[in-house]
């Protein structure tokens, strides 16, 4: 689903704009943008009631993405958007245990519980991991392979070239400065050893990696050339429209 060829930048809008015609004024600049450059493919996820500014458009060079999905596939559940509406009004991706979720009860199980509805609908899952800090002994790592595999555990070999993990270190989201560029490298690296041991080498290397954590227009090219990743996960400036 994903072409590795394009660098994937998904726009998560999170609790914002706070009016319709700002969320139009966002979507026609991110428009005039991609409508310059060549190579990129952008989604966005913007809160659920400006969906169908997207969703409605004739023009979808902007794919439109879900920021969560419910955990439950139909029934009764007030508040809740399942898998099936996201299919039927137009959304093909859709981010999943994004940190700030996880930070409000979301566990490895639901994300994977959600992962699983979301391939029976043939959404694109962006599925975020990510340490909240750094030790030296390297025990982050174990919990980033953890969270991958307890996150994954639905996904079979036939589906794992359908979802998109989207690599984002705690630390890094909402703060001042992005990872390192090197250290962003060697994660993505890590990340691909946990696919390959899941997968096997040839689809590890075929799921696209994004990084996620403080991206601006004045970082983003060198993060996605030096850190190697296949895109980001953009917060806060994807609803900047200048940048
Ligand atoms: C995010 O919320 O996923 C994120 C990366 O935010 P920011 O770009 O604002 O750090």
């Amino acid at each position: 689903m994903a072409n590795k060829n394009k660098v994937i930048i998904v726009g998560n809008w999170k609790m914002g704009p706070e009016t319709v015609l700002e969320a139009k004024r966002i979507i026609s600049s991110t428009k005039r943008f991609i409508s310059k450059i060549s190579g990129v493919k952008v989604i966005v996820s913007p809160p659920f009631v400006y969906s169908n500014i997207l969703s409605h458009s004739a023009n979808k060079e902007v794919l439109l993405g879900a920021q969560d999905v419910s955990v439950f596939k139909d029934g009764s559940h007030t508040g809740e958007i399942s898998a099936n509406m996201l299919k039927k009004n137009g959304f093909s991706f859709c981010i999943v245990g994004h940190s700030e979720r996880r930070a409000n009860g979301e566990t490895d199980e639901m994300v994977s519980d959600k992962v699983s509805l979301l391939l029976e609908e043939k959404i694109c899952p962006i599925i975020c991991i990510g340490e909240s800090s750094r030790d030296e002994l390297g025990g982050y790592l174990e919990f980033i392979r953890d969270q991958i595999k307890n996150s994954l555990a639905g996904v079979s070999k036939k589906n794992a070239l359908e979802i998109i993990i989207a690599y984002e270190p705690i630390w890094a989201i909402g703060a001042k400065e992005p990872m390192k560029t090197s250290d962003i490298h060697e994660t993505s690296l890590f990340i691909k050893k946990v696919l390959s041991d899941l997968y096997g080498n040839e689809i590890a290397f075929s799921i696209p990696i994004l990084y996620g954590g403080t991206v601006n227009m004045r970082n983003a090219k060198e993060i996605v050339r030096d850190g190697e990743v296949n895109g980001l996960l953009v917060g806060r400036e994807s609803i900047n429209p200048p940048s």
